[in-house]
């Protein structure tokens, strides 16, 4: 694992069109690079998955990983640098709701910023999910992604939802019938 400056060039861009973007000052963590070997020995994860990676933060080392040959991956940036400043992760929360929220905040910040954008098909319902509320209730959600305090943020989303059930015990499809039911009320689309 290294410092690597191609990165981190990258990384203050995307710091820096997020801020634009959404409002919002952001947290600055330490980035490294690493080899798909490194990965592979480190974090376990297995050959067949490494593909998929890009990068990613890991909330117990409070780090971002560029997987080599990403440097210059805008996008990829962008995404983990949302990670590392939400509340939001793995162990709080569902894959539909940090995940999804991430994906559709990455490409809101893609495109207000005029960069292009790659999509993928992992969780897309659950991206464009996010991105009709981003639409709706800009910054409410941003508000809840970037609190400090869990409660506080998922009490913000319970409000936007307009419902009492406890968001994190809620599976995509629960969310989508509720919401076909409850969501959007007033908002028009
Ligand atoms: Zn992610």
């Amino acid at each position: 694992m290294r410092r690597d400056p191609t990165s981190e060039k990258t990384y203050s861009m995307a710091v820096q069109l997020i801020e634009k973007s959404l409002n919002r000052k952001i947290r600055k963590i330490q980035l490294l690079n690493m080899t798909k070997r490194e990965i592979e020995t480190i974090l376990g994860i297995r050959k067949i998955f490494l593909d998929a990676f890009k990068g990613f933060y890991f909330p117990k080392t409070d780090k971002i990983y560029i997987v080599d040959g990403n440097e210059e991956d805008l996008q990829t940036l962008v995404h983990e640098t949302l990670h590392s400043n939400s509340i939001f992760h793995h162990e709080n929360s569902p894959i539909w709701l940090y995940e999804g929220m991430t994906k559709a905040l990455t490409e809101f910040v893609m495109l207000k910023t005029h960069n292009s954008i790659q999509s993928d098909l992992y969780l897309k319902e659950e991206k464009e999910f996010w991105a009709r509320l981003i639409k709706t209730n800009q910054d409410i959600i941003v508000e809840a992604y970037f609190s400090e305090n869990l409660m506080l943020a998922l009490n913000l989303l319970k409000k936007i939802f307009n419902i009492e059930e406890n968001i994190v015990d809620l599976n995509f499809n629960d969310v989508k019938n509720l919401s076909n039911n409850r969501f959007f009320i007033g908002n028009g689309q």
